[in-house]
Parts: C-alpha cells; structure tokens; sequence
C-alpha cells in the first residue's frame, strides 16, 4: 500500500492509501519521486471523468510530469544508477510493436501512459519504470526543470514536425503551457522570430519575458495581419496551432504563407470545420503531434545548453499534503499561473 492522489470519480479526489503494482522488473529501476507537474489533462480527468474516449471507470493515480531519484535498479540495469537524479517519460510502448520498431512509439496503440485510464500515474512517493524511458538529469538542471521535460517535450516534437529552417517567422496561436513551450522549442530550433496569440493579456505577459517572442493580443490585433505586416505581406512560415478553438484554426490558415506549414498540436473537443481550399491555394504542408519520440535526451539537452530556460513558467508549488489544495488552484485557472508543480516529501 503506497499513499497516492486518487481521482475516484470525477469532481472526487482523495489522499489516500491504494495498492500499486511495484514490482521491479530486471530492465526497471524505482524512482523516489521529487516533483510532479499538474498538467491540463490531469485537471481534465478530475473535472470532466474523461478526455475523448478515455474515461474514469475506476479509480485513478494522477500525475505524469515528473521527476525523482533512483532508489533501486533491475539486475539488467546499465547507465543508471541509485542515486541518479532523473525523469521519466510517461508513455511505456510495447517495444517489440510494429510503432516502436518503425520509431513511431508515441502512436503504438499498446502504449501505456501514467494517468491516462486505467493506468495510474505518478503522484505517489515512489514507483516502477522501464530504464530505457527514464533520463538523467545534469546536476545543475533543477527536480523543477527535469519534471517540465515532459510538455516541453511536446514542443520540441512541434517543432521537430514543422522541419524548421534557420531564420523562419513562426506564429503560436494559444499562450497556455503546451504554446509557450512549443515557442521556445520553435526558437531554439531556429525561428528568428516567434509571435504568439491569446486572448488573456497575463498568458501573453508571461511568454513575452523571453527574447524573440511577440505577443499579439487578440481581438485587438488580428494575428494574419500582424503576421503580414511583419512579412512584407508574405505570412508566417510556420503555424503552431495550440488552442485547438475553430477561431484560432481558421486563423493559423490565415496567417500561414504560401508553401508554408501548419502544425495542428491543439485538441479541440468536438471536430471542427478546416477551410481546405484555402490551405490547397497555398499549397501548405499540415503535420499533427501526438506526445513525441525521442525528444527527451534532446530537451534536457537544450534545458542543460542554458539556450532554454523553464525557470519563468513556475508558478506555485504545494505540498505532497496539499495535493487536492494544489488541483483545485489548478481548476481556478488563474490567467497568471502557468505551472503548479507538487513536492512530494521523503524522510
Ligand atoms: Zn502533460
């Protein structure tokens, strides 16, 4: 019995103790954990019960951005070792399947992913992972940093898409966590420039601190226009679409230059309508991003390089104790609060 924070239902969330598989493989290690992130699919699950067709039908461990140290190794263990410092990346693929062989493993449909039912995720003093998908961290990259590898990941896998070339003018349209994280991903894959468009003035605030990335608050200023004022009329050679709302899709095709690329990484809820001939009659490429492959070992490099700096997208830490306290912060979705992150405590 390990204590752990249980999404029971949805709008229910508990503290308590529940039985968790630990048995520790011979490729596996245990992981004291030390920080997790709340991401907006944890928040999704505790206020909806669900996201698309996963749903809560039983009781759930959240958590899934994280970080921690090496308490145990498998006897087959090489490279790590107790006491390294690390992060994990969630997602467990079947490594013998047809996706993991062809190095697609984040769209292997066996893929097990903490916290996403009915697999129990990480917000528990400590757990079990496969050595192959955990990843040290350099002594000077912080628990804080190592955790936010995981949605930075997401951004690096964006931009990995988009097959940036050196001195592009990308647009991010949403400034939640997964857009600023997708600019700077955007940035040090190459963008000369990165403009990012909201509707909330704080998100914006918060992704203009860094070098190189202008806001665009709309309705006040039209993000295609403001593209094409910037471009000589040309537009943005690259779209990040990460809000995942029908306004916002219609304007990354908008925005998008001829020849260009629209990488769809935002969600929307319900399908929406894609005006395809306007991205026929500029003959633009449209890539999509579901988690990422490969993108840890090169986002802790970047976190390590200094070239990406995470620090200014911490908002607020809580307790292990404060679990439900830190969730329920998380729901208000203060327009200034970027990431809760949640400390768990070790004798
Ligand atoms: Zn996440």
């Amino acid at each position: 019995m390990a204590k752990a924070l249980v999404l029971e239902e949805a709008r229910r969330l508990s503290l308590r103790d529940i039985d968790l598989a630990d048995d520790l493989g011979a490729e596996d290690v245990r992981i004291d954990f030390d920080t997790v992130w709340i991401c907006g699919s944890d928040v999704h699950y505790y206020t909806h019960g669900k996201i698309g067709p996963f749903v809560v039908n039983a009781p759930m461990v959240l958590g899934h951005e994280a970080s921690g140290v090496v308490s145990e190794i498998g006897p087959e263990v090489t490279g790590l070792a107790v006491g390294a410092r690390v992060c994990m990346e969630p997602g467990i693929p079947n490594t013998r399947s047809k996706a993991s062989k062809l190095g697609v493993y984040n769209v292997d449909p066996s893929v097990r992913f903490w916290a996403t039912p009915p697999v129990h995720g990480c917000l528990t003093p400590s757990g079990v992972h496969p050595a192959a998908f955990t990843f040290k961290l350099p002594d000077h990259v912080s628990f804080a940093e190592g955790a936010m590898v995981e949605p930075f990941a997401i951004g690096m896998q964006a931009a990995a898409r988009a097959r940036i070339k050196p001195g592009d003018v990308a647009l991010v349209t949403g400034a939640g966590p997964i857009g600023i994280m997708v600019a700077l991903a955007a940035l040090a894959g190459g963008c000369a420039k990165v403009y990012i468009a909201d509707l909330v003035e704080d998100k914006l605030a918060v992704a203009a601190r860094y070098d190189n990335i202008e806001p665009i608050l709309i309705p006040r200023d039209d993000a295609a226009s403001v593209l094409r004022d910037a471009t000589e009329g040309w537009g943005a050679d690259v779209v990040f679409e990460c809000a995942g709302a029908a306004a916002s899709i219609r304007t990354a095709l908008e925005a998008v230059a001829p020849a260009g690329c629209v990488v769809w990484v935002g969600m929307p809820v319900d399908p929406v309508p894609v005006d395809i001939v306007l991205a026929q009659s500029k003959e633009i490429r449209m890539e999509t991003v579901f988690r990422y492959a490969n993108m840890y070992d090169r986002a802790i490099a970047l976190i390590a390089s200094g070239k990406v700096d995470l620090k200014p997208l911490i908002s607020e830490t809580f307790a292990f104790a404060d679990s439900i306290a830190a969730f329920d912060r998380a729901v208000e979705a203060r327009p200034t609060d970027v990431k809760i992150q949640i400390k768990l405590e070790h004798a």
